[in-house]
């Protein structure tokens, strides 16, 4: 599809340059060029040839008008002097046993002569020239194709090949593929739809957050569609160059139309959906390309067969002109898989690996929660290196435990070396987050503690594992989980009556929480159902944006203060009140640095 058409007018100057060197190269070069394919001729005085023919020494002579050239006996050497009056030159050779010759040192033919001379180096030069801009268009694989005058889209094209994904390779995300499977259905057999007078929408976009498998998705339907598959990214088409980006997506449609029925899939699609401002000196490149996109969307008939997919996880960035019907008018949302998702999803990719057959996949997925697809994907490779690391021939369940942390915290630090000190309060730090945790009901139960430390700087940590899926949190469970957040610390406080530096991370999700309950999920009484800030980027990181006035973000403030004070004040009760287990397991902890939720529950129920 990238095929390169050498445009006519820049070649022109090419031939020009090619030919002035040319020109160059005949003057200066060639007579010393074409030396090289005759004989060395030495030049020797008279005497020299008087003396060989004396000696009866010359092979061939061929006597010129103003040279005369010749070989010795064996034809070995060449020679050539100037011509003297000597009428009896031609005797004396005679007798020496010279042979007469026309032609010793070849004049080459005057044919051969203009190959040599004109039509090998042109042909060299165009050699070269053709390499040196096959090799600029590989490198700028059409990026920079603006030097020989054209905009072609680079969009890739897969037609179905044996490699091909269908629906089977993207695990859960069930309602994405029924949403999508009409879309198949339709490919299959437009008659039945165009019958009744359907058509199908133009455009398809699906929307969540990274690794969550929507180019999987749009690959899959085009290989279950068994239909050629085009994509491009979003930010590919804004590329360096002005005006670009309206050709690419012209081009793209062009080559799209002449292979439909097709799949063009157009990822992050809000590098050019993006809302457009309507601001002076904003990024026209980018709106002629938006333009252009809707201006090709809205030009074909619902009907030819290219599907546009697009896939994007900022959503709320779009600008709503794409988002008309008659565009993109179907939203397909692709979410972080829940728990039956993600043991689907890990099963699908250990299904390329050698695993032991009694891995419980259920409770990796548990472990793993709010992990998406690539992250799992990642981590069942994870597991698998770990086992080559280890010598073993397949993958363990403790192979696959260890690189969810492996992924979440980074790898063990197997030199840091803790003070005793240190790792005491490192200790009842843990145990202090898993106690609350346990102790209040309805918290997860715990999973896993460790106190080794990890690569990403957490010196321990304590892994709770959901006990199924969660769509909903009480203002109880939130504050519950406040107060597990700041049992770390508080623990800290009631054995050594001091505090570290350890509990940043636990301070900063501790303050979302909070923050959240009263700015967004209306869980105070002053503020009520009003929302006090939005969210502005759901699926990357959940960033929000405060849309209230100053003095309400004070008040804010207070309360969220207010909040996790108290959290904190109960996790430090629950903690005095539960002392003495609360030593029997922080020492349990330090002896054995890693202990698993079943130890826990254990020495916690234990009289
Ligand atoms: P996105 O386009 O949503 O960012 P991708 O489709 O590129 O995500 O997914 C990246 C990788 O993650 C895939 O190659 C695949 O290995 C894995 N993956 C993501 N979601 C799934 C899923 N639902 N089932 C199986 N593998 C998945
Ligand atoms: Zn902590």
């Amino acid at each position: 599809m990238n095929e390169v058409k050498t445009p006519k007018k820049p070649m022109i100057f090419y031939y020009i340059i090619v030919l002035i060197i040319l020109l160059l190269f005949n003057f200066l070069a060639m007579p010393s060029m074409l030396g090289l394919l005759q004989p060395r001729v030495s030049e020797v005085d008279y005497g020299t040839f008087m003396r060989m023919t004396e000696e009866k020494n010359i092979g061939y002579v061929q006597i010129q008008d103003n040279q005369i050239i010749f070989t010795d006996k064996n034809t070995e050497n060449f020679y050539k002097t100037g011509v003297i009056d000597d009428p009896r030159r031609a005797e004396r050779l005679y007798e020496s046993g010279a042979k007469f010759s026309q032609q010793i040192v070849k004049e080459m033919s005057p044919f051969v002569n203009f190959l040599l001379s004109w039509v090998l180096p042109i042909l060299i030069f165009i050699g070269i020239g053709q390499f040196i801009s096959r090799q600029i268009m590989k490198k700028a694989g059409g990026q920079n194709s603006m030097m020989f005058g054209m905009g072609k889209s680079n969009a890739k094209i897969y037609v179905k090949s044996t490699s091909g994904i269908d629906f089977s390779d993207v695990a859960g995300e069930d309602e994405a593929k029924e949403n999508l499977a009409e879309i198949v259905d339709y490919l299959h057999n437009p008659k039945k739809y165009s019958s009744i007078g359907a058509s199908m929408p133009k455009g398809i976009l699906l929307v969540g957050p990274p690794g969550t498998g929507k180019t999987m998705l749009a690959k899959a339907v085009a290989g279950e569609s068994n239909v050629p598959f085009f994509s491009i990214s979003g930010s590919e088409f804004v590329e360096m160059f002005v005006g670009m980006g309206a050709s690419k997506v012209r081009d793209l449609f062009k080559q799209a139309k002449e292979k439909a029925p097709c799949i063009v899939f157009i990822d992050e699609i809000d590098a050019i959906g993006k809302k457009r401002d309507g601001q002076y000196g904003g990024n026209d490149e980018r709106e002629q390309t938006l333009n252009q996109l809707l201006t090709e969307m809205d030009g074909f008939e619902g009907n030819n067969g290219v599907i546009i997919l697009a896939a994007t996880n900022r959503p709320e960035s779009l600008d709503p002109a794409p988002l008309r019907p008659g565009r993109f008018d179907r939203r397909v949302p692709v979410e972080l898989p829940d728990l039956k998702g993600r043991e689907e999803i890990l099963k699908v990719h250990a299904k390329k690996i050698k695993v032991d057959s009694n891995v419980d996949y259920s409770t990796i997925a548990r472990m793993a929660s709010g992990a998406s697809g690539a992250e799992l994907a990642n981590i069942v490779n994870e597991a698998a290196l770990r086992a080559v690391r280890e010598g073993r021939a397949y993958v363990t369940q403790e192979d696959l435990e260890e690189s969810i942390e492996v992924v979440i915290a980074g790898y063990q630090k197997k030199n840091a070396i803790l003070s005793d000190k240190e790792k005491q309060i490192v200790s009842y730090h843990e145990i202090g987050h898993a106690l609350a945790a346990a102790l209040q009901t309805h918290s997860a139960p715990v999973q896993k503690i460790t106190i080794i430390p990890r690569t990403s700087g957490a010196l321990g940590y304590t892994m709770q594992i959901e006990d199924g899926n969660h769509y909903l949190m009480s203002k109880e469970e939130i504050e519950n989980k406040i107060a597990t957040l700041t049992a770390g610390r508080a623990a800290e406080e009631v054995v050594f009556g001091s505090v570290t530096t350890g509990a940043s991370n636990d301070i900063e999700q501790a303050t979302k929480l909070a923050r959240a309950m009263i700015a967004r999920y209306g869980m105070s009484e002053e503020f009520d159902m009003v929302a006090m800030e939005n969210v502005t980027n759901q699926y990357l990181g959940g960033d929000t944006s405060l849309s209230c006035s100053a003095e309400t973000q004070t008040k804010i403030d207070e309360k969220v203060v207010n909040i996790v004070k108290e959290q904190h004040k109960k996790s430090v009760k629950l903690l005095e009140d539960n002392r003495t287990k609360l030593d029997e397991l922080a020492k349990y902890l330090y002896e054995k640095e890693t202990i698993t939720g079943e130890e826990f529950m254990n020495v916690l129920n234990a009289e």
